[in-house]
């Protein structure tokens, strides 16, 4: 048998690259490869299971075995790369080779760890996957406080999440404002009062000196000499993509695993999407820019060399307390900011110096104007 495309990971990225490339190639030999346990969920679900009270199955939709018949591919379970050795065209699990005539690196982003002081260190869960999302649930069972880690985006949607899911939250992050980096200060005060308007606290400026054991759960030690009691931590402070093991295969690394518009790294025959890729220049760790790639990897793939392109790539943050929608500025672009509105309903524009629209940001019900100005956005790949 000739040798399979194989992919690794089993994310929305290696699932849909996937399913794409089987609208148009029924017959080559599809193996995925992944180190969970292979169930079909999507992950911007993770931020939004206590309010919708389900738990890692409510969210699992699909078994492994039925995605393997779906795709007429087999999937490995719980398996784990450990190298790849792009001169022979086969990679390692172990001591077990596996040869491939494409290989598509779909293996995602991990989270960053800061090194927690104290004997409480062992309540603080990461939540990148449905499993680490079944363990945090496990451990937040029949408690009340949970201290979020962190106040970007996904520490924004889990501080939401858990106050509708009966939990008292407080955030602490050393940064001035919630999201920094991907909000205009405005709105980043819009989205921080929708979520202390739910009875989340924040401790912005000082980070999590220690954690310790108390009678009565955990004492959680600020920088800034404040003790916070909790009883559980959920760390979101941020992901960075994977690179170690197409690193140490020679493969070209920056933020990410480097490649061009048709999602081809450094070596022939090695493809790589999703979190873990840098896309000429972008590594945009969210679902609209991977389904662009899914959809033009599969035609590479299926022997039409096909470039990706990224229209404006807008971020729906789901904080309910605050709906938002963002679209930053494109790299290597400059304007001015301009605010409109007030409160909770916050219009922020950027414009270059001609008046054309490079970014967005608009809380409450300017949320409703996205659409008309969508269609005024830059493209980020054109
Ligand atoms: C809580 C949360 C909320 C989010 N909300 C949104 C949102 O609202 N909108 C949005 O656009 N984006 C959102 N995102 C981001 C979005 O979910 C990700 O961009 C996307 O899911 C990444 O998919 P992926 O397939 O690249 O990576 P992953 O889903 O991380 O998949 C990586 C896969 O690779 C496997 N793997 C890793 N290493 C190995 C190895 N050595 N060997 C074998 N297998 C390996 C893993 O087991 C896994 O199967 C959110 C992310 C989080 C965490």
């Amino acid at each position: 048998m000739s040798a399979p495309v194989v992919i690794i990971g089993t994310g929305l990225a290696g699932y849909n690259v996937a399913k794409e490339f089987r609208k148009l190639d029924a017959e080559t030999p599809l193996l995925l490869i992944t180190a969970d346990d292979g169930r079909s969920y999507s992950k911007p679900m993770l931020s939004t299971g206590f309010g919708k009270n389900k738990d890692a199955d409510g969210l699992s939709m699909a078994e492994p075995g039925a995605m393997a018949d779906q795709l007429k591919a087999e999937i490995r379970t719980h398996t784990r790369i450990t190298g790849i050795d792009p001169g022979h065209k086969r990679l390692w699990i172990g001591e077990e080779a596996v040869e491939y005539r494409d290989l598509v690196l779909a293996w995602g982003a991990e989270t960053i760890r800061v090194p927690v002081e104290g004997d409480g260190a062992d309540a603080v869960f990461p939540i990148n996957d449905l499993e680490d999302y079944a363990r945090f649930r496990a451990a937040a069972n029949g408690k009340k406080r949970v201290l979020v880690l962190g106040a970007g985006l996904i520490g924004c949607e889990f501080a939401n999440d858990l106050t509708l899911g009966g939990y008292s939250v407080e955030l602490v992050a050393p940064c001035e404002q919630v999201m920094p980096g991907l909000l205009h200060p405005a709105a980043a005060a819009a989205v921080q009062a929708g979520l202390e308007g739910l009875g989340a606290r924040f401790h912005l400026g000082p980070v999590l000196a220690s954690l310790q054991r108390s009678a009565d759960g955990l004492d959680a030690h600020l920088s800034d000499g404040n003790v916070v009691q909790c009883d559980v931590v959920v760390s979101a402070v941020g992901l960075r993509p994977r690179t170690d093991l197409a690193s140490a295969a020679g493969l070209t690394i920056n933020r990410g695993v480097v490649v061009d518009r048709q999602l081809r790294t450094s070596h022939a025959n090695i493809f790589a999407l999703g979190d873990c890729a840098e896309v000429d220049g972008l590594n945009l760790l969210y679902v609209m820019p991977l389904m662009s790639c899914a959809r033009a990897l599969a035609q590479t793939l299926a022997g039409n060399p096909t470039a990706v392109t990224y229209g404006a790539m807008p971020v729906q943050v789901k904080t309910p307390a605050c709906p938002v929608v963002v679209s930053p500025p494109p790299r290597g672009t400059s304007g001015e900011w301009q605010v409109e509105g007030s409160g909770a309903d916050i219009k922020a524009l950027c414009r270059d110096s001609e008046g054309r629209l490079l970014g967005y940001a608009l809380t409450g019900t300017a949320v409703q104007e996205k659409l008309a100005l969508n269609k005024e956005l830059p493209a980020l790949l054109a």
